[in-house]
């Protein structure tokens, strides 16, 4: 136990002092649920967030009547997992992801693969799994692009065969969970993050409803980007562009890639366990193409493997059964993000998606009526998707960020969570670690009363 958090056990708790009065920086679900929970426990709270709008990287967005998550979309699974607990206790029900993945396209070999091939990418995904422990000692601090090739020597494959698997593996397994690129992403920790039991579901409406539920009563200031964090003996201080706020605490929830771009000044300067680890861990760049069609013209989501292995809109989800209206969601991730990001127009990105559709349909694909691009990458309240191990960097460089500096500066974010970082839940769960920190033993709001 860190000094801070003896000083914090043996003392009367913050949450119990009526003095206390907490800032929390970023209204993302790590911010908003340790908000709710201090606010439920008789805390009083502000949260102070840069956009003019909540929910950080949780957006259910309007496109054209359609209502689509333009950031986290599933519940990894529902068993433990503090936002299904929250939906439920609060009427917001999920609905199990029963996507149909109808076509899988080959563009090196310009056809439609079928049932056999797509069996064949399971099992190379199961494989690779099988062998990643054999791999990790062979590899040590290299990349899984590397244990990729090894392991494709190891078992031989050419040809379709290794395109697939390597599909299965860069895309499945890394660039569309992670966000990295397959060569910048380390060996060493991979795949090693806990997965909640009960399998991936879908909010009914967008994450938006759990957010709003979440954020009712508090008093969150919006349009208020923090610029600097100063803390002393008797409380801290935050200045934004236009107002200065002051309170006893703060939780700081902001995204990694905001913390490594250094656009938040600290006073005293952050630890150096801190700075070093920031300097090691990296955002992902998982990023959305939405389409929004008049008529259904398709049916089912869609797989392409791109004949050079970039990964160019790999795969489309149809999204039409829950929207409620003939939408296709392209999700693309790794270097093909980071090009894509930096260099094309949203025009451009939406026009590109459209090709690979129509390719990969053989036929004309009509004009969308409306369409929505993600710019997660270049956002400079999120500066990435969500972070990732690069080599050299650990599961410990994670751990040093949920550390708190001194007893009155606190961290939160799902890039706090070495166990489960980069999922909703995982920003939950560091929220609520936070309340706990400033002494809330057992939060009182519904759904949560168990955690
Ligand atoms: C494209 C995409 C798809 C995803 N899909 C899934 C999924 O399907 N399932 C899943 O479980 N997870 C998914 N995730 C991950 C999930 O969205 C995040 O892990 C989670 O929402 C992070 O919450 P957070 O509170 O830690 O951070 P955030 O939501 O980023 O909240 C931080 C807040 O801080 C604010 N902020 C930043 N800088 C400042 C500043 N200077 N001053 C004040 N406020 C500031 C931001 O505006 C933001 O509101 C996805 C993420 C992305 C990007």
């Amino acid at each position: 136990m860190s000094l801070a958090l003896l000083l914090l056990a043996c003392g009367p708790s913050p949450a119990q002092d009526p003095n206390t009065h907490v800032l929390v920086v970023g209204a993302g679900l790590a911010g908003l649920s340790a908000a709710r929970v201090l606010h439920d426990a008789g805390v009083s709270v502000t949260v102070i967030e840069a956009r003019d709008r909540i929910g950080g990287r949780t957006w259910t967005a309007d496109v054209d009547g359609a209502a689509v998550d333009l950031g986290a979309a599933w519940l990894h699974g529902t068993e433990d997992n503090p936002v299904a607990s929250f939906g439920e206790a609060h009427g917001l029900s999920t609905t199990r992801d029963n996507l149909d993945w109808t076509t899988l396209y080959d563009a090196a070999e310009e056809r439609a693969l079928g049932e056999r091939e797509r069996e064949q990418m399971d099992q190379a995904m199961s494989g690779f799994e099988r062998d990643l422990d054999a791999l990790k000692r062979e590899i040590g601090d290299g990349t899984v692009a590397q244990a990729r090739d090894l392991w494709l020597a190891d078992e031989g494959l050419s040809g379709l065969d290794a395109r697939l698997a390597t599909h299965a593996i860069d895309q499945w397994m890394v660039e569309l969970t992670y966000g990295s690129p397959v060569d910048q992403t380390g060996m060493a920790w991979f795949w090693d993050e806990e997965d909640l039991a009960g399998g991936d579901h879908f909010p009914v409406g967008g994450y938006g409803a759990l957010v709003e539920a979440m954020a009712e009563g508090l008093d969150i200031r919006l349009s208020q980007p923090v610029e600097a964090v100063a803390w002393h003996a008797d409380g801290v201080q935050l200045d934004t562009a236009s107002e200065r706020f002051e309170g006893t605490h703060t939780i700081v929830t902001v995204p990694v890639g905001v913390l490594r771009a250094g656009s938040i000044s600290f006073d005293p300067a952050l630890s150096s366990d801190r700075l070093a680890s920031l300097e090691r861990l990296d955002m992902g760049n998982l990023e959305k193409v939405v389409l929004r069609f008049e008529e259904p013209w398709w049916s089912g989501c869609m797989e392409y493997v791109a004949a050079d292995l970039g990964g160019a809109f790999p795969e489309f989800y149809d999204l039409s059964a829950l929207a409620g209206e003939p939408v296709l969601v392209g999700l693309y991730g790794g270097r093909f993000a980071r090009e894509v990001q930096a260099d094309w127009s949203d025009e451009q990105i939406v026009d590109g998606a459209l090709a690979v559709l129509a390719e990969l349909r053989g036929q004309a694909v009509p004009e969308p009526v409306a369409s929505a691009v993600t710019r997660w990458t270049s956002d400079p309240f999120t500066l990435g998707s969500y972070v990732y191990l690069p080599p050299g960097a650990s599961p410990d460089n994670i751990e040093a960020l949920a550390e708190p500096e001194g007893d009155r500066l606190l961290f939160a974010g799902e890039g706090t969570v070495s166990t489960m970082y980069g999922n909703a839940h995982a920003a939950v769960l560091s929220g609520l670690r936070e309340a706990r920190r400033l002494g809330v033993k057992r939060p009182q709001t519904p759904g949560w009363e168990e955690l």
